[in-house]
């Protein structure tokens, strides 16, 4: 009788115990009144890349309030007057291992044009001192929005999991340099190597309440290449005394396409495409010089040597058969300031991941997504040789029915950096603290 009495009880406590134990999905309700507020208040306060003075300090109070110890203004970009505003939380929680979680914080110059009660009039003066509009055209007001999240429901459920979280604000995505400015200013040295890397991002393409993700490279190697092709300029109508450079830049630009269509094995994605090409003054006159900007995106390391290589060797091969003297042979700069390397989802957490997601939000709503040739640089938290497992995954930011309507009408969706482009913020906020929160628990679970 008396154990009897005692498994009751026992039962009674484990109820209780159970009640007071809101699973993650109600976690997730709960917090999201107070996110959505916070994600219109950045939305309507955007600030340019390497400008996120006030958006790091609301990440940093945020977590703070979150129970993260936090530094702010971390980071060292190469600019040295470049004050940088990487906001690092770092949550503990015993032994364990240590998990990176990040999300990133800038914005776009882009006048928004979406007609939300909370749209953006923000403008602003660029680094170049133009003005400009602001607006958060990429939804890093709905990762921050989520991040936050994330870090509240860990902290609400630290008796599921043990380590270190390091929780990273990371400012400059679109500009780049932000995640590589964070490692040089001792990321890794002042508060540990990571065992896992996590970010996510919204898809303009994916459908709310949705999880996507690419096992393997997500995203390309990023590299600007600069080309100045140098002729001997003179009189337009006497051609016969000048080496003309606009000439010998059609030439180059018909013959880097090459690269992709014979030189570069089909399975081996890779793009070349002339964004920029700016020569002469005049109708009349031959110029001197004419100056070519180039995006070149690749997957695999050995690949993106090549095609570099092979841009060089074309531009100055085409040079040669055009006569111009070897002093004068075109100069050609790969940038290496602004080269952001592949995004690899290391495929065993992907797997592993992917399988919590489906647990959390049911196999239909967990999508294997094609990889793309944009750029991110999430990336540099893997390190060059990927030897931090790391995943980047789509967060659906899309109403199905919207969806359905463009597909109807043979029109595109507005895509991520389009002034019209709007993440239904509950559901993608939601799903952004579900996806991040089941994936930091499986890491850490004890
Ligand atoms: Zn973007
Ligand atoms: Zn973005």
């Amino acid at each position: 009788m008396k154990i009897c009495s005692l498994s009751i009880l026992g039962l009674i406590f484990s109820a209780s115990a159970f009640a007071q134990q809101p699973s993650l999905e109600n976690i997730a309700a709960s917090e999201l009144p107070s996110l959505l507020a916070i994600y219109k208040d950045i939305h309507s306060h955007p600030e340019l890349s390497g400008h996120e003075e006030q958006t790091s300090a609301l990440v940093a109070k945020e977590l703070r309030a979150a129970g993260c110890e936090v530094t702010e203004n971390f980071g060292k970009y190469d600019k040295p007057n470049l004050k940088c505003y990487g906001v690092i939380g770092v949550m503990k929680n015993g032994d364990g291992p240590t998990v990176l979680v990040r999300t990133d914080m800038d914005a776009l110059p882009v006048h928004e044009e979406t007609g939300l009660p909370y749209a953006s009039n923000v403008t602003t003066k660029n680094d170049e001192g133009r003005d400009v509009p602001v607006m958060h055209a990429c939804g890093h007001d709905a990762h921050m929005s989520a991040f936050i999240g994330t870090a509240r429901a860990l902290q609400r459920l630290k008796d599921q999991w043990s380590g270190t979280i390091i929780f990273v604000g990371q400012p400059a995505e679109e500009a780049i340099g932000g995640a590589h400015a964070l490692l040089r200013g001792g990321l890794y040295n002042r508060f540990g190597k990571p065992a896992f890397a996590l970010g996510f991002h919204d898809k303009a393409d994916l459908e709310i309440g949705h999880i996507g993700v690419t096992e393997g490279y997500t995203y390309a190697n990023v590299d600007s290449v600069n080309i100045t092709v140098h002729g001997i300029g003179g009189h337009g109508a006497y051609p016969h005394k000048t080496k003309d450079p606009i000439v010998l830049s059609a030439e180059i630009i018909n013959a880097l396409q090459t690269i992709a269509s014979r030189e570069d094995n089909p399975l081996d994605p890779i793009v070349v495409t002339v964004g920029s090409i700016h020569g002469g003054t005049k109708h009349n006159i031959i110029p001197d010089e004419v100056k070519m900007q180039l995006t070149v995106r690749t997957y695999k390391s050995d690949v993106r040597e090549r095609v570099l290589g092979a841009i060089d060797r074309i531009a100055k091969g085409c040079a040669i058969a055009a006569g111009i003297p070897a002093d004068r042979a075109p100069t050609v700069d790969v940038l290496k300031d602004e080269f952001v390397p592949a995004t690899y989802n290391n495929p065993d957490l992907t797997k592993r991941l992917v399988a919590v997601w489906k647990k959390v939000l049911g196999p239909q709503n967990v999508d294997m997504v094609d990889p793309t040739m944009g750029g991110e640089d999430f990336s540099e938290y893997s390190l060059p040789d990927h030897s931090i497992p790391a995943v980047d995954f789509h967060i659906g930011a899309v109403d199905p029915a919207k969806i359905a309507e463009f597909k109807k009408a043979g029109k595109e969706l507005p895509s991520l950096h389009s002034s019209k482009f709007a993440p239904v913020p509950e559901p993608t906020i939601r799903v952004g603290i579900v996806g991040m929160t089941s994936a930091v628990l499986e890491l850490m679970k004890k």
